[in-house]
């Protein structure tokens, strides 16, 4: 470090899930690597409900242990209500997964346990310094702490993972917004819910209300607490003209199941509301820079599927880096973007089909075959690359069979 240069083999923007596992992954493999991080952590974060493929990615990057050991909520699968309509998904009836279960977690304790890991492996961490500027032909950056000090980071190579603060696709002009319809979450914790007896305690409850105009997420953590969040278009939300806390209160106390469930609940924390969170980028890479996680794109909270894709592009950006410095040949067209736009479309076209209601027939047909359910159940747990899966291969071609198939029923 030459007075407020700092000098690194990878820079890391942002320390969120997805900067966490490619900074670990990268100091493992021997580089240097720089976390510049905008806030202090443990901090606060919507998204607390993971995927069993995350703790796949953890554990080929040695961090799930730790996860483990923290005490999270286990959660072994998604349950879907509709008035009376009850369809339940456990991630252990899959296609041959190893990883049939995965955790609820508070998102303050879950990252900061993931930034730890990455600093114990070596990653230096720059905490409360937020990127202003970013030249791509240098691949330097240019940040400012707390205090006003004003530091260059340069770096072989850098990595944008600043989610919601989008530092690269704003900086470099490659914001784009999202094809999916504008929506929002109106959000906050609650105590004293009734959780299912049974074996469904820790699973994920996604209630829908009326007829598909918003849904419910329940989100219950090992303390007690349970993460609740209402999600529809704003134009649904403006109609009622109610403020969050009131709007959240009567979308409950109008859908069955979240009714009974939220009867005796009490708010510990204010309602807070997020907008139009979806959104997308022109491109995903440069010369000697690239972007993973929220900073790419992200689509929508239904199927919990943001930290998988945030773990899955750090981990492959990560893979990447590592064969980039080493000049090798490396194609992040085809192998880094092909490849993570895979997945997301997969999960892609269940959002469609879960906001248009074809997925709800799927989901609340009387009857399904056990191998389509395992399949179905496979993508839930955050498996969309595997290609023996019909759901995979062509995801919209499986869902309009199976709804042919399923006629006009509910
Ligand atoms: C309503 C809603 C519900 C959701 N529910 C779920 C769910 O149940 N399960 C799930 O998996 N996902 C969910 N998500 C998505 C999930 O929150 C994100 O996909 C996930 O946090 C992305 O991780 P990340 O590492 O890309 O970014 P983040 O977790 O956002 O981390 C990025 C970090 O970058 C830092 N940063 C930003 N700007 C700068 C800067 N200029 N300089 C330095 N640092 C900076 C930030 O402070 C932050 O700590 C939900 C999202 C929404 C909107």
């Amino acid at each position: 470090m030459l007075g407020n240069e700092i000098v690194s083999d990878v820079l890391i923007v942002g320390g969120g899930p997805a900067g966490s596992i490619a900074a670990a992954h990268l100091v493992q493999k021997g580089y240097s690597v720089s976390i510049v991080e905008k806030v202090p952590f443990p901090r606060f974060v919507i998204g607390e409900s993971l995927l069993p493929r995350c703790n796949e990615l953890l554990e080929l990057n040695n961090m799930l242990d730790k996860v483990k050991e923290h005490g999270f909520m286990l959660k072994e699968g998604a349950c879907f209500e509709r008035g009376d309509d009850k369809e339940v998904y456990h991630f252990y009836e899959n296609i041959g997964q190893a990883h049939g279960t995965s955790f609820q977690v508070k998102r303050e304790d879950f990252d900061k346990l993931l930034l730890d890991q990455a600093v114990g492996f070596g990653a230096k961490l720059f905490e409360k310094t937020e990127i202003t500027a970013f030249d791509p032909e240098t691949t330097t950056a240019k940040a400012k702490d707390e205090e006003g000090n004003e530091y260059t980071f340069k770096a072989k190579f850098a990595l944008d993972a600043s989610g919601y603060g989008r530092v690269f696709p704003r900086l470099l002009g490659l914001d784009e917004p999202s094809e999916l319809e504008i929506r929002s979450a109106v959000f906050t914790r609650i105590k004293n819910d009734k959780r299912p007896a049974d074996a469904t305690n820790g699973y994920i409850y996604i209630y829908v209300h009326g007829d598909n105009e918003a849904w419910i997420w329940t989100i219950p953590f090992s303390d007690g607490i349970t993460s609740i969040g209402v999600v529809c278009t704003e134009a649904f939300f403006q109609k009622h003209g109610m403020s969050n806390e009131e709007f959240m209160d009567h979308i409950i106390a109008t859908t069955p199941g979240a009714k009974e469930r939220f009867e005796n609940a009490e708010k510990i924390l204010p309602v807070g509301k997020i907008d139009g969170y979806s959104a997308n980028v022109k491109s995903m890479y440069g010369k000697n820079y690239c972007m993973a996680g929220n900073a790419t794109e992200f689509l929508d909270p239904v199927f919990s599927s943001g930290v998988t894709l945030a773990l899955e592009s750090g981990y492959r950006a990560a893979q990447m880096i590592d064969r980039t410095l080493k000049n090798e040949s490396v194609d992040w067209q085809g192998e880094y973007v092909d490849y993570m736009m895979k997945g997301i479309n997969v999960f892609r076209e269940f959002v469609k089909a879960w906001y248009d209601g074809r997925l709800q027939k799927v989901f609340f047909a009387p009857q399904k075959l056990e191998h389509i359910k395992r399949s179905i159940s496979s993508v839930l747990g955050g498996y969309v690359w595997e290609d023996k899966n019909i759901f995979v291969r062509s995801p919209r071609a499986a869902l309009d069979t199976m709804i042919t198939q399923i006629g006009d029923g509910k």
